[in-house]
């Protein structure tokens, strides 16, 4: 039943100035041994190819003078030297070849991880949520997904610069070498080379600008692919015959986030790569007929074209890297932006030195708040005050503002204006981990998590997971033992149908279990315990059971508590109604009651559909 140390572990902030380092740099922190393999495969694997031409024009050069010398002889060992040193050369470009790719890979996979992780930590980091419900930030924290994927990934950088930097060099080298038979068709083949990697370049400039300026087409398709995927969706996909319309919308936001159009980029890259390979051959044919009408060695000949053939190689790695590159260029720039923008989207002091007393109650003095990117104040001046100990209930319509007053609460937001004293201190001046630590909460939309029952709990105050007592209490208390005990490997058992022997819970257990998860917290110290519709799942027995035990649940507890069902809600000693942000009523249940207000209205309104459907129970 113990947490496994996979699900415990503290998200690492290793790795924190990463971003501000280009990326060869990162490279050589994540692996020196790595970095040195792929810097020095490339260098070798760019000049061995000369040095094949070379010696193999110096073979041919000295042959004839070693056949007619015969075996032994001084000059039949020379070329037999320079054979052995062909085989070598060749064996070492072979080497290079194929360990510079693995190494490329290991490294690439390695930086990938690193800069995923940095991302991670950075997106965790900030004390609040605002980075995480703003669409300009969501955007970009998605490049750490979609941008690691294929032939995004910037972890593949610097083993494609060093292939960049190797066919450059062949390509002018080979040039160079061209140019030593014919300048004019040295410089046309190193014109049209140039011409070549400049048009392939903007093509991929162009590419990456539009992968990314469609992002929110991708995440589109992205999401249909989901729905038709994952069992969440499945039902109503099934019933509602969506499937078609899911399809019709796949497509199109795919072809909208690709898009089809040939550019004309395209176009004039194709030409001058063939205008490339025709100066190309036409130096063939032009060493051909100068060595028939014997007019260049033949040795040499076998040089040029080795040179030639050196140039046209380098020349098309360039144009198969460029865009490889530039994609994944642009993923880091959007790493690094995600790395900036993170924690400025969401910033909350961390650190404070007042000292955390709830014990007093909790102050709400003339709270306003409004969403970033918004444009309209969700709470409007609100005064309220949470008793210590006691539970305060908050009821109002859909939209009046209650879990925002829950968020600004456990800090995930800061008040726009006004303040939230805990016995009299103002929370923002609290050390923020150590007033978290005072809170317990289970929100309408409380994690699914995908871990074992015991680690489901035991998530409510993680250092404690150990305490295998107090997770059974956690889940008696909420009601949830016997339908844990009743799964396949009991609190072993995984939550999530995608493992073997995994099992998945009802609407309302999953809310029982987070609930458990609370209990578990409140029983490690948290005091103050917040309930967003804590029933709102749970079937007529169970939201019963729960009000039996309402007493000894919040017992001790500040608790506040959302709920719509006024069964819960008169339960409080408090209950506060909220109407367009603003607080409207507050007092008991009775004292509400007899001032025929708002809440009254509310609490007729439920007590006769629950007559009514009682009568038409009874007349069935
Ligand atoms: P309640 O819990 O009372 O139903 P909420 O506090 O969830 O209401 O929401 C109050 C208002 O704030 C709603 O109009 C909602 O649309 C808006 N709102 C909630 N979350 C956000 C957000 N992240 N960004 C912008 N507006 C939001």
């Amino acid at each position: 039943m113990a947490v496994g140390e996979r699900e415990t572990q503290v998200p690492s902030t290793v790795g924190r100035t990463d971003e501000r380092l280009g990326l060869g740099w990162v490279a050589w922190r994540t692996s020196r041994l790595l970095s040195a393999a792929v810097a020095l495969t490339a260098l070798f694997s760019t000049l061995t190819p000369f040095g094949i031409a070379a010696t193999g024009g110096l073979l041919l050069d000295r042959l004839p003078d070693a056949i007619s010398a015969g075996w032994p002889s001084a000059a039949a060992e020379r070329i037999v030297g320079l054979l052995a040193l062909v085989g070598v050369l060749i064996l070492v470009q072979t080497v290079c070849s194929v360990g510079g790719q693995v190494a490329g890979e290991m490294l690439g996979d390695r930086i990938d991880m690193r800069l995923q992780r940095n991302l991670m930590a950075r997106v965790m980091a900030p004390a609040g949520i605002a980075h995480l419900e703003n669409p300009d930030t969501v955007d970009l924290i998605s490049t750490g997904r979609d941008g690691f994927s294929q032939w995004l990934k910037p972890g593949r950088i610097p083993s494609d610069v060093g292939g960049l930097i190797s066919g450059a060099l062949c390509v002018t080298g080979g040039c160079v070498v061209v140019m030593t038979a014919s300048v004019p068709m040295g410089l046309a083949a190193l014109l049209t080379a140039a011409w070549t990697i400049y048009e392939g370049q903007r093509i991929s400039t162009r590419a990456a600008e539009r992968h990314y300026g469609s992002s929110v087409d991708s995440r589109r398709a992205e999401y249909c692919y989901d729905l038709a995927t994952e069992p969440a969706a499945g039902k109503e996909v099934r019933i509602f015959d969506l499937a078609g319309y899911l399809l019709a919308r796949f497509n199109a936001s795919w072809t909208a986030a690709k898009g089809r159009a040939t550019s004309i980029s395209s176009v004039r890259e194709g030409v001058s790569l063939s205008l490339f390979v025709a100066v190309m051959c036409g130096f063939i044919v032009w060493l051909v007929r100068r060595a028939t009408a014997g007019e260049i060695d033949v040795a040499l000949c076998l040089v040029y074209v080795q040179a030639g053939v050196i140039a046209a190689g380098g020349a098309a790695a360039l144009d198969g890297l460029l865009p490889r590159v530039q994609l994944a260029m642009t993923t880091y720039q959007r790493y690094r932006a995600a790395m900036a923008a993170a924690p400025m989207a969401a910033a909350i002091a961390r650190r404070g030195d007042g000292a955390v007393r709830p014990d007093g109650g909790i102050r709400f003095s003339n709270v306003s708040f409004r969403y970033p990117n918004s444009t309209r104040d969700v709470l409007r001046g609100v005064d309220l005050f949470l008793p210590a100990g006691k539970s305060v209930a908050i009821v109002g319509l859909n939209g009046a503002g209650k879990t925002t007053l829950l968020k600004l609460l456990c800090r995930l937001y800061e008040p726009t204006s006004g303040s939230i004293e805990a016995d009299g201190t103002d929370i923002r001046t609290l050390d923020l981990e150590v007033w978290r630590r005072q809170l317990a909460a289970v929100f309408q939309d409380s994690v699914r998590w995908d871990v074992d029952a015991a680690a489901n709990i035991a998530f409510g105050a993680v250092q404690h997971a150990d305490d295998v007592a107090g997770l059974q209490r956690a889940a008696v208390l909420a009601g949830v033992q016997t339908t844990i005990e009743r799964l396949p490997l009991g609190w072993g058992s995984m939550l999530s149908t995608q493992y073997a022997d995994g099992a998945d819970l009802s609407g309302g257990e999953w809310q029982k279990l987070a609930l458990a998860r609370a209990m578990f917290a409140t029983s490690h110290g948290a005091k103050v315990l917040i309930l967003d519709e804590p029933a709102a799942h749970l079937d007529a027995r169970s939201e019963a059971a729960l009000y039996d035990k309402y007493i000894e649940l919040t017992e001790g507890l500040t608790t506040v508590v959302v709920s719509h069902r006024f069964s819960t809600v008169r339960r409080a000693s408090l209950i506060v109604v909220i109407d367009d942000g603003k607080v409207v009523e507050e007092g008991s249940h009775d004292e509400l009651m007899r001032e025929q207000g708002r809440y009254a209205r509310l609490f007729t309104l439920q007590a006769e559909s629950f007559a009514d459907a009682r009568t038409d129970g009874a007349g069935a």
